[in-house]
């Protein structure tokens, strides 16, 4: 290649990013996009129109700043999935008979991708894939370029997934709760270390999409896992170091912790307000309510963005955080809201008056849990709500629902011990309409006695929980384990097989 003025140059070191198109997964792989351009790669990142729409704010961001990222939307396939038109994202598939037509979907991008991909220029070098996008893999070998697999979820899971399933723990073991030691976690002989030995039973451990219409799908993620050249995780070594080694052994391949992410915007409020999608709240009013409050006063309540809980549970868990007495800040879904909630939070806003602010619709998460005033979270532990809680020195009070969110939420409570746990015991992607698992009672008690209060096992999970935010930033600073990580990505994918790290054949 040369330049104008005839002198040899190299192509910059170019990746694509694939991402699941889920908010949990889309918002660390933007994060990951952000970051990587800032360390001189060129980047790719693949949206879709509705997906773009909740992401322009930053899309318009990243222009301004001249960071090369370059945004390629390809069109959802709904109509030939049979999805509802415009149904681009997992959070909003309307039911979860749906949810195979949206991997299918997916699955459709294979052909629109490798068209968009073939001819660009500079040519990508390297493609990252979510791990639930297995199909990519293909294009990128079609198009002779070099994949690594990107995890979401937590790395506790991914072993115990990994494991489990090379153990055939999940055909042998009948009993769905019969707590089973992980395998390969006591060869860690580090000193750092907490804890040695780890018991989950398979019915928390669920592995990845083991569910009836699933099958190939699974297989084929397992199979883009084998054959993968390297893993790049949103964790930090500190935060889960036992899972973290056993997986880089028994992977036998480069594995890059590079996270958490979610620290990219860590000096930027207005930044951290636009994440994943708009705000349903006016930010001035909602951060000058927090400023009003106490510091560590207000508990946050939120479930993701998957999660859908039922009137009933509404209803509860509202009488639980209103008999606790603390300030809350109370997060409800679009799609949770009916008539008999609306009724029954128009008392509650009264009675609770200027203790209560209530966002019915999408909430500025990271933001609202880097503000002072927070203390406290309860959570669906999902692994980015998990990793902005951590990085923000907050204690959790962990109410799992399925995936890795009960083992990231024994990691909180059992490991890293900045957690309560509210104590549901089986894992459901939806409560039916009458469940209703976590009674008033366990709200207030969670929240009250252990979370908020001010007894000596509250004190210190607090001090614990600003030990781990501290690590947490030192990982992602210069010097730090996350960052070394990054750097070491960006070598890879600046070296081309057959290339010395400059683009000279050796
Ligand atoms: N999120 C948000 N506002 C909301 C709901 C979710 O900003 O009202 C963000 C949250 O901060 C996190 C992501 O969406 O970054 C959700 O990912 P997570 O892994 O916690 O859970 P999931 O939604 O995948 O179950």
């Amino acid at each position: 290649m040369y330049d104008s003025n005839n002198n040899t140059t190299t192509a910059p070191p170019h990746v694509v990013l694939v991402p699941l198109m889920a908010q949990g997964h889309t918002i660390p792989m933007l994060d990951m996009a952000r970051l990587l351009a800032q360390r001189g790669v060129h980047v790719t990142f693949i949206t879709t129109p509705v997906n773009a729409s909740r992401i322009k704010p930053i899309i318009a961001r990243v222009h301004e700043s001249k960071l090369p990222i370059n945004f390629i939307e390809i069109p959802f396939p709904c109509a030939e999935a049979g999805l509802p038109i415009g149904c681009e994202n997992f959070d909003l598939v309307p039911s979860i008979d749906l949810f195979v037509n949206f991997f299918q979907a997916i699955q459709l991008f294979a052909h629109p991708l490798e068209q968009s991909l073939k001819d660009l220029v500079p040519r990508p070098t390297c493609m990252i894939n979510d791990m639930s996008n297995p199909w990519a893999a293909n294009v990128a070998r079609s198009l002779n370029i070099r994949t690594l697999i990107f995890h979401g979820p937590s790395c506790v899971y991914i072993y115990c997934s990994y494991v489990f399933q090379q153990h055939k723990i999940y055909e042998t073991v009948t009993d769905e709760f019969e707590e089973i030691s992980v395998p390969g976690l006591a060869d860690n002989d580090d000193d750092d270390v907490v804890g040695q030995s780890f018991k989950v039973c398979k019915l928390h451990a669920p592995g990845w999409l083991n569910a009836p219409g699933f099958e190939k799908f699974r297989d084929e993620i397992l199979h883009a896992e084998e054959t993968t050249d390297g893993v790049v995780m949103n964790t930090f070594h500190d935060v889960e170091p036992m899972f973290v080694e056993a997986y880089k052994k028994v992977i036998g391949k480069d594995v890059w912790t590079v996270g958490p992410l979610c620290l990219y915007d860590k000096d930027d409020l207005s930044a951290r307000i636009e994440r994943g999608n708009k705000a349903a709240v006016d930010s001035e009013k909602l951060f000058g309510w927090l400023d009003s409050m106490e510091e560590r006063s207000v508990l946050y309540v939120s479930f993701g963005s998957l999660t859908r809980m039922n009137v009933g549970q509404i209803l509860e868990i509202g009488s639980g955080l209103e008999a606790s007495g603390v300030p809350l800040l109370w997060v409800i879904k679009d799609v949770e809201k009916s008539p008999e909630v609306e009724e029954w939070l128009k008392g509650f806003e009264q009675r609770m008056s200027l203790r209560s602010f209530v966002i019915k619709g999408w909430a500025p998460q990271a933001a609202i849990l880097s503000h002072k005033s927070v203390g406290g979270f309860v959570s669906h532990c999902g692994w980015n709500s998990t990793l902005e809680a951590i990085s923000n020195g907050v204690p959790m009070i962990t109410w799992p629902q399925f995936a890795d969110q009960f083992l990231n939420g024994r990691l909180v409570v059992e490991l890293l011990r900045i957690g309560i746990a509210i104590g549901v015991k089986k894992p459901a992607f939806y409560y039916g309409k009458d469940e209703i698992p976590v009674k008033k009672d366990d709200v207030e008690r969670a929240v009250r006695r252990s979370l908020m209060g001010d007894g000596e096992e509250a004190e210190e999970r607090r001090i614990r929980a600003i030990e781990i935010k501290k690590k947490a930033i030192k990982a992602m600073e210069e010097g730090g384990s996350s960052y070394k990580n990054i750097t070491r990505l960006v070598e890879y994918i600046k070296h081309e097989p057959g290339k010395d790290v400059q683009g000279t054949q050796v």
